[in-house]
């Protein structure tokens, strides 16, 4: 297996390559060569394994020969290990035709952990067989920068630094960044907002020598990596389900389209897949573009549901390769035409491929509030302001069809407990796991909003690799 570029312009490249490089050298997203597909019947036999076999079986043909099945399975394992819940990722039953898959049950609460898990221990195992380490450099808003710290925490072969705007996360993520205890991982809490956090950090990406110095990597939301391990557990759901006998919808509350990407890439691989459902906030490109074929950015407006803050979703890319039939210059000229005027279209034939599996849906924080007093009310499970909305769209779509509707949890309620107080009037507790966070102390660097400040302390924490 070989994955090429969404601009067409970059070498094809191996899985390994892939994970650690992250962004194709022409600026585009890595995808498969081709689709990988499994038939009825290897569909079927899938049925009933636990989850890391599952994942075994669902992600071996995207490694190619890069790493044998044993040494996969045992990263696997390891990975799942760090869950709280046997199932992984539980589904529970909201309504007659309505199901929540749980992705929270990971060490950070949310669902990126399912990623990031294995990534950690995939650049783990890449490096040490190079004998090479690397410092992963990453800005954070809020959950990113947790689950990429517990995936790295105690990663032979890799330090972790993470900025996050000084006073400007709310506590429980702050502690969970915090309070981990390993030497390999530093926070750094910038005197500025978020912006200047990412503006940091492209600008130490930008300094090749001081690049090459420390082998700067990241593992950002478009490492393809990342789609390719959530694509597992919409094969568990479906297979639950009833597939490869019975179709399956989702929906799925949206941000850089990366986990609605997965979905995708499932349906690709053969999954029988009736309708992906996008959930947005008032943040709402991406509903925006389903309904009118144009993807027109906004300001954003802070809301409930943070994570899903985004005018840009750069997931987006690859579905526009799909819909372009793999033609890398012409998604080159809707990149450039969206960065210089802030919007491109596709065509009503592209428009009407994409509404034959996407509907857009979008809820204002009003809405979301109402959803989730709505989902205690009736069925006495407390949602998180995103998982929220995209189970509002699916309770909806589920009363029109008989097709078994997954709504995916992206998140554990107790790490938006404000929104979920207001709402509910309940105050959602930390699972045990977490329950010592707030008696557990904090180890974090406070520096100004300037690059050689952040330089000078990565060179002092990390040193020089080689
Ligand atoms: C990251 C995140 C999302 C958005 O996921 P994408 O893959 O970026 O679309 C939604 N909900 C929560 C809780 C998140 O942390």
């Amino acid at each position: 297996m070989h994955y090429v570029s969404t601009r067409g312009a970059a070498p094809r490249a191996s899985f390994d390559e892939v994970l650690l490089k992250g962004l194709a050298t022409d600026g585009g997203l890595f995808v498969p060569e081709t689709w990988p597909h499994f038939n009825a019947s290897e569909i079927r036999a899938l049925r009933g394994l636990d989850y890391p076999t599952l994942a075994c079986r669902v992600i071996a043909p995207f490694l190619g020969n890069t790493i044998s099945a044993s040494d996969f399975e045992k990263l696997a394992v390891d990975a799942y290990d760090t869950f709280d819940n046997p199932a992984i990722v539980p589904l529970v039953q909201l309504d007659v035709n309505l199901w929540l898959m749980e992705l929270f049950h990971g060490p950070t609460l949310a669902f990126k952990d399912v990623a990031l898990q294995l990534l950690g221990r995939l650049f783990d195992h890449f490096l040490s067989s190079r004998g090479a380490r690397v410092t992963i450099v990453g800005a954070t808003s809020g959950d990113t920068g947790s689950a990429a710290i517990e995936a790295c925490r105690d990663r032979e072969a890799m330090d972790i630094v993470i900025l996050h705007p000084h006073n400007r996360v709310s506590e429980v993520q702050r502690r969970q960044m915090t309070t981990v205890d390993a030497k390999n991982i530093h926070n750094v809490a910038v005197e500025g907002t978020f912006d200047d956090c990412q503006n940091l950090v492209k600008a130490m990406f930008n300094d090749q020598p001081f690049r090459n110095e420390l082998r700067l990597a990241a593992v950002n939301s478009i490492n393809w990596a990342r789609i390719m391990a959530q694509t597992v557990y919409y094969f568990h759901a479906a297979l639950a389900l009833g597939a490869p006998d019975r179709e399956v919808s989702f929906s799925v509350p949206t941000g850089n389209f990366g986990n609605v990407f997965a979905a995708y890439s499932a349906h690709k691989m053969g999954l029988p897949v009736a309708r992906l459902y996008v959930g947005s906030n008032r943040n709402d490109i991406l509903t925006r573009f389903l309904e009118s074929g144009e993807m027109a950015v906004a300001p954003i407006e802070p809301s409930l549901s943070p994570s899903m803050d985004i005018q840009i979703s750069s997931n987006f890319e690859r579905l526009l390769f799909e819909l372009h039939a793999r033609d890398g210059n012409a998604v080159l000229a809707d990149m450039i035409a969206f960065r210089d005027t802030g919007k491109f279209s596709v065509t009503a034939a592209m428009q009407a491929k994409v509404n034959s599996l996407f509907e857009g849906g979008r809820l204002d924080d009003a809405e979301t509030t109402v959803s989730i007093e709505y989902f205690y009310k009736n069925t006495g499970v407390l949602l998180d302001p995103h998982t929220a909305i995209g189970a509002w769209i699916a309770r909806g779509a589920s009363r029109k069809t008989d097709v078994p509707v997954v709504s995916l949890a992206t998140a554990h309620p107790a790490k938006f407990p404000q929104a979920v107080q207001l709402a509910s009037g309940i105050t959602p507790a930390l699972p045990e796991s977490l329950s010592d966070l707030y008696n557990r102390s904090e180890r974090c660097t406070v520096l100004p909003n300037e690059v050689s400040a952040v330089q000078n302390f990565i060179r002092d924490k990390v040193g020089p690799t080689s």
